[in-house]
């Protein structure tokens, strides 16, 4: 009777990183998954800051009113 030798080692979960798509291997070995490397890491934490994470302001009163509708 057959048996396996021995169980695989488990695939390393491959993920894509998000900065420039690069296939990257989600190990504890890669401190900066889920991206390849730290310059993909801080460019996508850089985008993040400067364009994601503004949020509008909230539109005030004055701003509804200035061009929809006419002074009361
Ligand atoms: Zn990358």
């Amino acid at each position: 009777m057959q048996q396996v030798a021995r169980i695989r080692p488990t695939m390393p979960t491959i993920v894509d990183c998000p900065t420039c798509g690069k296939k990257v291997e989600w190990t504890e070995q890669n401190m900066f998954r889920p991206f390849c490397s730290e310059r993909c890491k801080k460019i996508d934490l850089g985008a993040w800051a400067e364009e994601k994470y503004v949020i509008p302001s909230a539109p005030t009163p004055d701003d509804l009113d200035d061009e929809s509708a006419p002074p009361q």
